[in-house]
């Protein structure tokens, strides 16, 4: 079965042995992601030489992503261990003072939040169990009443869903995290908490100033206002995640679906591939088999003709991560053969500009019901064109660098292979048959030319 939809899967302490990562690439993974939320530094690089080895090993490409925490708050520390009930509509200070807290109030340890908060503003607590709302701002406190109440302790998280917080995107931590992984050559680096185009421009010269290694990055839309600037993040950015974990908790859950959809449907037109995340198989934590919502939330990815589903906890901490890859590979392969009503389809034009090549390739490749196009990849850009008008049937890349290869594994539909000599060897098109593709015509992409040949 030919799967369109890749995978991509989190890493962590549950498949980071070479047996387990080996047994989940040959289930179907085509990218593995390490957060480094958790580990950092060596520990995190070891697993990075250990993929690229396995990834030789079984001459199967896999892209890197090293996804880098971001300026994710927390409150400062409580006076003692203890959970402190907040009861709605009591006063609530968050202020300077790094004191413990107790129950009135607590540190609010980084300034530039502070300054950027606004009256009226939410504070989310706790993954949004605990909402406050800003009654009046001075230079060192914030007062506020609970709206939703809850108990709360030390370090907990905080989200600020209608502020524009003025931070860099980069915290110290991040900077030294960055400044670490790009020595290991990462193909993608993602972005947390992204909230402006500017955000993604910085982190690009950050890298282009320490590496010529060309380094892709994914953008993590997981604020209101990032999903408000989608244009913008997604041009400035080469790929964009969508992060329904603190999506959920910034926007109204209910709203998840649609801004999710929105935002494929942009990517499409921009030519970004996209990937959704989190929770996707959330109750393989602990169970063989997912719910029905878990499979239909794994088709519909691939209804929306997104580019790749991603797994979280279900691989880091999961019993059996490769039970996990094999059913997400199970749910893709089917459901990506649904193309009856997918508004999606290739001959949707979608705002693509009426003389767009890579839509002419795909409408050349339709009306001569070719079985598969080949591009030669001498780097993403052209395969990544021709895949955002999502044309049926595969395409084929030939590259002759590993690292176009291990990018172009986060796109759909799109089936790299790493052989330099095929450049000089334009009938070498036997290879196309190791995906599974049979006789019939072909669409080459070469550079600026596009022709027709025939596999017999
Ligand atoms: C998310 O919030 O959905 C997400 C993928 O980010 P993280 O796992 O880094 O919180």
């Amino acid at each position: 079965m030919t799967r369109f939809t890749k995978i991509t899967a989190s890493i962590g302490p549950n498949c980071e042995d070479k047996d387990t990562l080996k047994r989940m690439i040959e289930a179907g993974v085509n990218m593995c992601r390490l957060n480094f939320s958790h580990d950092t530094g060596d520990v995190q690089g070891a697993k990075i030489d250990l993929i690229r080895a396995v990834s030789k090993e079984l001459n199967i490409p896999v892209g890197i992503i090293v996804d880098i925490q971001g300026p994710k708050h927390r409150i400062g520390i409580f006076e003692t261990e203890n959970h402190y009930p907040l009861k709605v509509g009591q006063k609530f200070i968050l202020d300077s003072d790094p004191t413990p807290g107790n129950e009135t109030r607590v540190q609010l340890p980084d300034a530039d939040v502070m300054k950027s908060l606004n009256i009226g503003d939410r504070v989310l607590l706790n993954d949004g169990k605990i909402e406050l709302r800003v009654d009046a701002v001075f230079d060192d406190k914030i007062e506020t009443t609970v709206v939703r109440g809850d108990e709360i302790w030390s370090r907990r998280g905080f989200n600020l869903p209608d502020t524009d917080i003025n931070t860099d995107i980069l915290t110290a931590k991040d900077r030294g995290d960055l400044e670490y992984a790009i020595t290991k050559n990462p193909d993608y680096v993602a972005i947390s908490f992204v909230q402006r185009a500017e955000d993604i421009a910085n982190v690009r010269d950050f890298i282009n100033e320490r590496t010529s290694h060309p380094v892709k990055i994914i953008a993590k839309i997981e604020r209101p206002n990032a999903v408000e600037r989608i244009v913008d993040i997604a041009t400035a950015a080469d790929a964009i995640m969508i992060a329904r974990g603190d999506l959920a908790v910034e926007l109204p859950f209910e709203q998840v679906p649609a801004v999710s959809r929105h935002i494929i449907r942009e990517c499409r037109k921009l030519n970004r591939p996209v990937i959704m995340a989190t929770q996707m198989l959330s109750s393989m934590v602990h169970s063989e088999f997912p719910t029905r919502a878990e499979i239909s939330d794994v088709a519909n990815a691939a209804y929306l003709r997104a580019d790749s589903t991603m797994t979280s906890e279900e691989t880091t901490i999961g019993d059996n991560p490769v039970n996990v890859i094999e059913t997400m590979n199970k749910i893709l392969s089917y459901s990506d053969k649904d193309t009856i009503e997918n508004p999606y389809d290739w001959s949707r034009i979608d705002n693509v500009p009426e003389n767009d090549w890579s839509r002419s390739v795909s409408s050349m490749a339709y009306l001569n019901k070719a079985v598969a196009i080949v591009v030669f990849a001498r780097d993403t850009d052209t395969a990544v064109q021709i895949s955002c008008r999502r044309p049926d049937i595969p395409i084929v890349a030939v590259c002759g660098d590993e690292r176009v290869a291990n990018q172009l594994s986060l796109v759909r539909g799109v089936f790299p292979l790493i052989d330099s000599s095929l450049f000089g060897q334009r009938l070498a098109f036997e290879s196309v048959r190791q995906f599974g593709i049979g006789f019939g015509k072909l669409v080459i992409v070469d550079d600026d030319k596009i022709s027709l040949r025939t596999l017999d």
